[in-house]
């Protein structure tokens, strides 16, 4: 079996990240799902994760510069999201918390994060009179983004918080309302929305470059490494709800949203659990679902745990096709329009997307300018996330209502 970061790593990594050599992307730690505690590094050098810090802190750029506190130093955090903040133009680590002390350290260190800016969960709390941090950027394991942003909120800051929002359209709701109390923004980190292939794809269709749409299919896939619900939180029933469609498969769901710009009126769904797997004891490892829109249009959504690495977007019209393969990754986009004329689009680098998601969520929360993935965008999803389980559990169409709600 292919080793589980390096599947991972090739579904969401096609011609370099951020830093493509230290991309060793860790699994986390085993021992009941905690951190590790690893030894001592310089800044410049890898961690024992992977991860590159960076040989010097990077700088504030202006005063008005929205300050971060980022809160869970994992893979993502580490490896793509923090040195992307180079990029931005309004935006910088003011704080960062973890439950692993050394990293604390070593990546306090390399950003510049003062002693005092480094915090522990159990001293989050603290964050409400730190003036530095403006904001929280939540890169926790899925089922745990509801309560740290609902902390983050009750703490006076902004929350920018990386994607499935939640697992459960409750736990949706909540986080907004808790927005709404605190009188403070909540955006959703679905950095497809600032990717020059997407935002060109959603232009095109909007334009119907493919004619009339009838079949959009996506697939989301790579084939996961051994491990089971104590080694690993992502095969965790608790901290990833269903698995693979709340971690890859809803790049899928936003495309098929963001290209149709219409709710879907009716699910089917099926899930797969193989008996016997230690990975799929609590999480599915294939998730299909197919829709129809208002339009005419249908959809086939495919996501897995347990194949091969896969990751498109087909859009079919009356005239062509989009074809985005790969659809969403870090880097490495293709896009290629089919119809009388066959056009190859290269809108710009795909590594853009961190830092004007970035600097997007800054606009909204220093010029109140509106936010395109709000926590209400999180919300639709996880509702349409529901009625996709719910679908393949009866096994029957799920009707819906305009807002992704299941009609009773
Ligand atoms: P990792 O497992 O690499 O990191 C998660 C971090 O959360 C850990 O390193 C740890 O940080 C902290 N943590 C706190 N409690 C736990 C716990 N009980 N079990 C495990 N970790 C814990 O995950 P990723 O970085 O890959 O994913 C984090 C989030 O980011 C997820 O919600 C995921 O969906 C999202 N993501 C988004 C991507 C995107 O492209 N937008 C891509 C990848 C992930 P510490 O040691 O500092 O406490």
């Amino acid at each position: 079996m292919i080793e589980d970061g390096v599947t991972r790593r090739g579904f969401l990594e096609v011609g370099g990240g951020v830093a493509a050599a230290s991309l060793a992307l860790a699994a986390t730690p085993a021992a009941g799902l905690m951190p590790a505690r690893g030894g001592g590094r310089a800044a410049g050098q890898r961690m024992p994760d992977g991860a590159q810090l960076p040989a010097a802190p990077p700088r504030q750029k202006r005063p008005d510069s929205v300050g971060f506190a980022v809160v869970g130093l994992g893979n993502y955090a580490l490896n793509q999201m923090m040195p992307r903040f180079a990029q931005a133009q309004r935006a910088h680590v003011a704080a960062i918390v973890s439950g692993n002390p050394d990293k604390l350290r070593r990546v306090g260190d390399a950003y510049g994060v003062p002693a005092d800016a480094r915090y522990a969960y159990d001293t989050f709390a603290n964050i409400a009179s730190d003036k530095r941090i403006d904001a929280v950027y939540i890169v926790l394991p899925s089922g745990l983004h509801a309560d740290w942003t609902i902390q983050a909120f009750a703490a006076g800051k902004h929350v920018l918080c990386e994607k499935p929002m939640a697992l459960s359209s409750a736990e949706c709701e909540q986080m907004v309302a808790a927005s709404r109390r605190a009188n403070r923004k909540l955006m959703i980190a679905y950095r497809s929305h600032f990717e020059p292939h997407n935002l060109q794809a959603m232009e095109l269709m909007a334009q119907n470059a493919v004619g009339q749409l009838r079949l959009l299919r996506t697939e989301q896939s790579y084939r996961m490494g051994p491990t089971n619900p104590s080694e690993k939180w992502r095969v965790n029933r608790a901290l990833a709800g269903g698995g693979p469609l709340e971690d890859l498969g809803i790049y899928g769901l936003q495309a098929a949203l963001y290209l149709t710009r219409e709710m879907p009126e009716s699910i089917s769904a099926a899930t797969f659990r193989p008996g016997g797997d230690p990975r799929f004891s609590e999480i599915f490892a294939h998730v299909s679902s197919q829709w129809r829109f208002p339009s005419g249009a249908v959809a086939q959504l495919v996501t897995s745990y347990d194949s091969s690495g896969a990751n498109f977007v087909h859009a079919r019209g009356t005239t062509g096709a989009l074809i985005m393969d790969p659809a969403t990754n870090y880097s490495g986009q293709k896009m290629t329009l089919d119809g009388a004329d066959r056009r190859d689009f290269t809108p710009g680098d795909p590594k853009v997307q961190f830092s004007r998601q970035l600097d997007h969520f800054v606009d909204a929360v220093r010029d109140g300018r509106p936010i395109r993935t709000p926590g209400e965008m999180g919300l639709r999803d996880l509702r349409l996330i529901e009625a996709i389980y719910a679908s393949a559990a009866a096994g029957r169409t799920v009707r819906l209502n305009p807002d992704g709600t299941m009609r009773s």
